[in-house]
């Protein structure tokens, strides 16, 4: 084919590029066998990226990965690991990079919000909420950053909320996971900027998947008003009224990850209708 650009790139690369821009990348989603994180996981697939989803449950990791498999002609596969423990993490992130190359674009997304008023917020979930939210970013990050820093390419993008934005009551444990989370975006962004790997954190409001549905419930058994008040004052907080969909996290996140977005670094990027400004 010849090379119409006159850049190296011949018309076919270019199509190529076009149509697969994440073509030869590999994208690791951690939590994303539901929600956001398979939303993300389906979104960078159809841009191309061979993919491996981590999270716990195994069944549902399978069902994610032979539907996506089914989709779409990359290499995607699963990898059970709990991302609180280091061990599990290494394992995972290793098995990965073997059977479907250095990993290129890390998505941190696992995650859950548990909610208590201060004086009822004890160490046990203070350290959950800071473990699961914050520290197992810092550990799949420690991971894959060398091998991005090598291969002179990375995208880090860390799904924190729009609570890491904003206080909101009775989530002082997932706010403050949520704001390191974005310190954490931040400082790393300016460690690596030299070396084309880009730190971002997506910021999403209330969006409509399992977690909310478990916030709305929570509600509901606390006190004792209707699922539909709950949901309407969820929805109520974010300015288009209504809760954001997973997809609209995904496309901030694909978008994020391309490689023309290279100077993009350092940011927060919130999806959530604009309540955060
Ligand atoms: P869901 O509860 O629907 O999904 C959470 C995902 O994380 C699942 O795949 C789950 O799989 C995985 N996960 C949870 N704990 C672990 C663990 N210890 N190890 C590995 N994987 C784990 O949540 P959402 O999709 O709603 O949330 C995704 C992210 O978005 C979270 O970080 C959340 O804080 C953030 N967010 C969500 C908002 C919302 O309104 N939904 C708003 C703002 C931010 P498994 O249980 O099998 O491990």
């Amino acid at each position: 084919m010849t090379d119409l650009s006159g850049t190296g790139t011949t018309a076919s690369g270019a199509a190529d590029a076009r149509d697969a821009p994440l073509g030869g990348q590999h994208a690791v989603v951690t939590g994303g066998s539901r929600g956001i994180g398979a939303a993300i996981a389906g979104r960078l697939a159809a841009l191309g990226a061979s993919l491996t989803v981590i999270g716990r449950d195994r069944q549902a990791l399978r069902h994610v990965v032979s539907d996506l498999s089914r989709t779409f002609g990359t290499p995607i596969g699963p990898e059970p690991a709990d991302v609180t423990q280091p061990d599990q993490v290494r394992a995972a992130m290793e098995a990965a990079a073997g059977s479907r190359g250095p990993i290129s674009i890390l998505v941190n997304n696992a995650g859950t919000g548990k909610s208590a008023p201060f004086r009822r917020t004890d160490r046990a979930l203070w350290d959950e909420m800071l473990e699961l939210n914050l520290t197992s970013a810092y550990m799949c990050t420690r991971e894959v950053l060398p091998g991005m820093i090598e291969a002179g390419f990375g995208r880090i993008i860390n799904i924190a909320s729009t609570a890491g934005l904003k206080g909101y009551p009775y989530v002082t444990a997932y706010c403050a996971a949520k704001h390191g989370m974005i310190g954490l975006t931040r400082a790393l962004a300016l460690e690596t900027a030299r070396q084309n790997v880009t730190v971002n954190a997506v910021c999403p409001g209330y969006t409509e998947t399992e977690l909310t549905t478990r916030t709305i419930d929570n509600i509901v058994s606390k006190t004792g008003r209707s699922a539909d008040d709950a949901m309407a004052e969820l929805a109520a907080l974010n300015p288009q009224k209504r809760l954001v969909q997973p997809r609209e996290v995904a496309e901030a996140v694909a978008w994020l990850a391309l490689p023309g977005s290279a100077a993009i670094t350092g940011q927060a990027v919130a999806v959530a209708g604009g309540e955060v400004m």
